[in-house]
């Protein structure tokens, strides 16, 4: 009864068997008309996606079709050329040297020898989860004493096929030991990143080597633990019902608590997290971390190659900070640019290469910027890059990306994104979308008022709206799959007090207006929109604290 308040005729979904591949071809008529059910979906999917964080307004991107009948490929280097005569490298770099001028990277007039400080990246093939692996395979061999690629290294190690690596000092065993720390509101990725490159998390350690001394107290927090160790990441302010940053006391001890063993410290940062779509305060964080890392010896350390040749040593730090931006990196730095120049009154945190000990920093181009297919950018230090394993001849340009292959359209994509629009273009837009965000959450609060005071069954306490500071995500109570379903909203449950509750999100990126919105609102205010008793999913057991 209550269901016919809804709008059920959703866009037909295609199913497997209209696409099977069989022995025989398809003509051109069955193929187009066969395409054309795709196409009719995601058009209409398109046209109310309010739930991830992806931008589609992709209207710039039709005239780049005639660039699928190349195979363009950047296979190594984005700065140094392969004898693969077809790729796109000039805008990779037009591209990367957007994203160093927004990050306050300095790039090298050659980049056959840049300064030890100089930005140095490239353009992903995969999102920010292939961003996030390389700066955590780079970070790892960076502080477990590997040879880097402005170590000379000689011998048998110069062939690459082994690595050149330090052997701990005799009084401290740990100190190629790096510890991983980064907060419970962290993406997934880098629980994978950590799995492939084998890193302990420091709640992993902790837990294992240090029963019961964890420094902090996250008894009442809901989070659980491990002999005391809480899994899943540091705490964030607030925990579950905060606003997603992670908590820089809770931090700064439990670094402090490694860097005493003689560890040497990989902190992830979020600037725009998956979830709450929250900004770590990075610049405040790495002040008070600086003193730690000093106190312990991790600022300059010296990592020798050979106990009896002092010449073999190289000098870096004992720490490694990575900024995963895939969302906020994108836009943040145009808030601030917004905010500098009157448009809104506060932005975000500083998370970028002004800071000294930033390390890495990658974004999502897929997400806010607008290409249509899954890219990113990574940028690092050039003087901390690492050694590739191989120097593959056949490429004839280095292999100090994470691919072989790597998509040369995705950098065309990012340039013919960002060629289109001037930088105060971008600043309005950042700003309107972040009002369109304040927006959504100050009439999902209005709605929730009102569900309160009709007692609106399955919503009687309110909606639990939840936005924190400058984010483009609002969340709120889980509703029917209806409407899930038609604005494709993201469903996260939460755990609040040990209680699991489920949580949507709305991710308002460019092409949000402000009359989608009040379309959704007006769905979420018809009686039973919070009924969720006939969904499948709604009894499910609560989850391991995991994004
Ligand atoms: C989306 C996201 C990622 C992974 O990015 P992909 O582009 O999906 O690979 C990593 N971190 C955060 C915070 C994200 O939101």
């Amino acid at each position: 009864m209550i269901t016919e308040h809804f709008d059920t005729h959703l866009t037909a979904r295609p199913v497997n068997d209209d696409y099977r591949l069989g022995t025989e071809a398809y003509t051109d008529e069955q193929r187009t008309a066969v395409l054309a059910k795709l196409e009719g979906y995601l058009g209409g999917q398109r046209e109310r996606l309010l739930g991830y964080q992806v931008n589609l307004s992709l209207d710039g991107h039709a005239a780049l079709g005639r660039f699928l009948g190349y195979h363009i490929n950047n296979i190594g280097d984005p700065f140094v050329d392969s004898n693969y005569s077809l790729h796109s490298r000039w805008l990779e770099r037009a591209v990367l040297e957007h994203y160093a001028r927004l990050w306050h990277a300095p790039l090298p007039e050659d980049p056959a020898s840049p300064g030890n400080e100089d930005g140095w990246g490239y353009v992903l093939s995969m999102g920010s989860t292939e961003g996030n692996l390389y700066a955590m395979w780079n970070a790892r061999d960076y502080l477990d004493g590997n040879a880097l690629v402005r170590d000379e290294v000689s011998g048998d190690a110069s062939c690459r096929t082994s690595y050149l690596r330090a052997k701990h000092p005799d009084d401290n065993p740990n100190a190629y030991m790096p510890v991983a720390f980064f907060s419970q509101e962290t993406h997934y990725s880098h629980i994978k990143a950590m799995r492939v490159l084998d890193i302990p998390t420091f709640y992993d350690l902790g837990g294992s080597l240090y029963p019961g001394e964890c420094p902090i107290d996250v008894a009442g927090t809901g989070m659980q633990t491990y002999n005391g160790w809480p899994l899943g990441g540091v705490p964030t302010t607030g925990g579950d019902e905060g606003p997603g940053t992670v908590d820089v006391d809770a931090l700064v001890a439990l670094v402090d608590f490694f860097a005493a063993k003689g560890h040497p410290v990989l902190v992830n940062f979020n600037i725009g997290s998956v979830f709450k779509g929250a900004y770590d305060d990075v610049q405040g964080a790495c002040e008070r971390l600086r003193p730690v890392f000093e106190r312990h010896g991790l600022v300059d350390r010296a990592v020798r190659f050979d106990p009896d040749d002092p010449t073999r040593v190289s000098i870096r730090n004992g720490y490694w900070i990575h900024v995963d931006g895939a969302l906020g990196g994108a836009y943040a730095p145009y808030l601030e640019k917004a905010r500098d120049s009157g448009l809104i009154e506060t932005a975000p945190p500083v998370f970028d290469f002004r800071i000294p000990e930033v390390s890495s920093i990658v974004t999502s181009g897929h997400k806010y910027p607008g290409a249509p297919v899954p890219t990113g950018i990574y940028m690092s230090r050039a003087g901390s890059k690492l050694r590739p394993p191989s120097d593959p001849a056949v490429v004839s340009s280095p292999d100090s990306t994470f691919a072989g292959s790597r998509s040369g359209f995705a950098s065309l994509a990012m340039w013919n994104h960002l060629a289109q629009f001037s930088e105060e273009q971008q600043v309005r837009q950042a700003a309107e979308v972040l009002r369109i965000a304040e927006y959504t959450a100050e009439r999902l609060r209005r709605l929730s008022e009102q569900l309160r005071e009709r007692g609106e069954p399955w919503a009687e306490d309110g909606i639990e709206v939840g936005h924190g500071d400058h984010a483009l995500s609002v969340w709120f109570q889980q509703p029917r799959a209806e409407i899930t379903q038609k604005y494709s909203l993201a469903c996260v449950p939460l755990n609040l007090g040990g209680l699991r509750h489920d949580y949507s999100h709305v991710y308002v990126m460019p092409h949000v207006t402000q009359e989608l919105i009040d379309e959704l609102l007006e769905d979420l205010a018809k009686p039973g929109a919070f009924d969720r008793s006939a969904d499948k999913d709604a009894q499910r057991p609560p989850l391991p604290h995991q994004r």
